[in-house]
């Protein structure tokens, strides 16, 4: 996007965002855009949150509007965001859910998240018919006698934590003995993943798995830096897998039996292997940002790799469409199809268990999954220089392997390196892989001053 889109974006990658009770995410706001959602809905809706300390507020104020336009609402709680993504899916008669979720931003963000039909996060063409009724408040106000009504759905945890549990082989993980070490972040995933854990049949020991939106443990963003206690954890108690949601669990992050930190395009490439290895083959689909460590899985299994932009409904409807048997994104979010198309923390554990179960250790399988070397950088850039910059770039570039396929990604021999514009912020971002550190960093940095230089006309 650049500077010459006149209408601003509500809803960005991952829904609308904003820190709470400010313009851009109070109880008017909520409301108004509940409204929104409900004028186009028009039908039930099943709503949900993560344990944010404003997310009930925020939940109450989007469903009174939904319910002012004669949706009645569904209400699950607090869950993880794939919990009302399977509700939804799985009920013929709703037109969709909300999420009020800032997933893994600091406490005082909040967000609402829409859900079409079919449990997937909201086509953007969807999204731009609501920001349309929420900006010129085109609402469908019913008259007294035929606004909404919540009723609360007390099933929806049990529903998807059985749907877990049809797809995956418990007898041969309660034969494993595992112990497992679980980080919650204090998020929503604490109201699922221990009791999953628990009838799946592994040992499970607990860090921050109470609810509290103030994130006393740590900042709901599975980093390396906030699961240095379950790293901990895993090193010192001989566990055989340590496993992190952040806020709304629809991601997980994996630390091996040795306490190595997996990044999440690791997880991408052990889960997408072994689906390939259980399929004969099949197309596996990332984002442009993933690891060439994916691809090396997923070729070693008899399978092939499709890359998409980047942003996971891209992914998951790339999934629908070409048949895909596995998907995900570099950042800990798995796809499994055989469940649902959208990133599943929850699932994402369980799948993962059962590899280890089957397979052995996960430092050994790691061992198997070649390491690459990563750099990220980024330079200053105006809005209306972002599409010459990349023009050049593209132009400049002649001769090597390039993908277009979001922003511009040049492979070389040993790497790659990916020049993104930022959507929101006068920047361009630069992001490289390599076989060394090294080159990695000297590959980001001699693009990095390549667009500086450009930029700067
Ligand atoms: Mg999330």
């Amino acid at each position: 996007m650049t500077g010459q889109d006149v209408v601003p974006r509500l809803f960005g990658t991952n829904g609308v965002r904003g820190v709470v009770n400010t313009e851009a995410m109070d109880c008017r706001f909520a409301m108004r855009l509940g409204m929104a959602i409900g004028t186009f809905m028009n039908g039930a809706v099943i709503i949900g949150s993560d344990a944010r300390t404003s997310s009930e507020m925020l939940k109450s104020a989007c469903a009174a509007g939904m319910m002012a336009t004669g949706c009645d609402v569904h209400d699950c709680g607090i869950v993880p965001t794939p919990t009302v993504q399977y509700a939804v899916k799985t009920d013929g008669d709703v037109s969709g859910g909300v999420v009020i979720t800032a997933s893994h931003n600091p406490p005082e963000f909040n967000g609402v998240k829409c859900i079409d039909r079919d449990g997937t996060e909201m086509a953007r063409t969807n999204e731009e018919r609501v920001e349309e009724g929420f900006r010129k408040q085109a609402f469908r106000i019913q008259p007294w006698d035929r606004v909404g009504h919540s009723v609360s759905r007390i099933d929806a945890i049990a529903d998807y934590v059985e749907a877990i549990l049809a797809l995956i082989d418990r007898k041969t993980i309660q034969a494993s003995d595992l112990r497992v070490a679980l980080d919650c972040s204090n998020g929503a995933g604490a109201n699922v993943t221990p009791g999953l854990l628990e009838r799946l049949g592994v040992k499970c020991v607990t860090l921050n798995a109470d609810l509290n939106g103030a994130f006393p443990g740590h900042n709901s963003e599975p980093t390396p830096d906030n699961a240095r206690d379950l790293v901990e954890l895993v090193k010192e108690g001989d566990f055989d897998l340590g496993i992190i949601h952040d806020g709304d669990a629809d991601r997980t992050i994996f630390v091996d039996d040795k306490g190595s930190y997996m990044y999440g395009d690791r997880s991408l490439a052990v889960a997408a292997h072994y689906a390939c290895l259980d399929n004969g083959g099949g197309l596996v689909v990332t984002t442009v940002g993933s690891s060439r460590c994916v691809e090396d899985a997923v070729a070693a299994a008899g399978g092939k790799v499709m890359y998409t932009r980047v942003g996971s409904p891209v992914v998951a409807r790339a999934m629908m469409e070409h048949n895909a048997i596995f998907g995900g994104e570099e950042n800990g979010g798995l796809i499994f199809p055989e469940l649902q198309y959208c990133r599943d923390g929850a699932m994402a554990a369980a799948r993962i268990i059962e590899i280890v179960a089957k397979h052995g250790a996960m430092s050994e399988i790691q061992s198997k999954i070649p390491a690459y070397f990563q750099f990220k950088t980024k330079t200053e850039c105006s809005n209306d220089m972002k599409d010459i910059v990349m023009r050049e770039l593209v132009a400049n570039a002649h001769g090597e392997r390039m993908d277009l396929t979001d922003g511009v990604k040049i492979y070389f021999e040993d790497g790659w390196v990916l020049v993104r514009p930022s959507g929101t912020e006068p920047i361009v971002r630069i992001f490289s892989e390599a076989s060394s550190s090294d080159r990695a960093t000297a590959i980001a940095q001699r693009f990095r001053d390549q667009v500086t230089q450009i930029a700067r006309g």
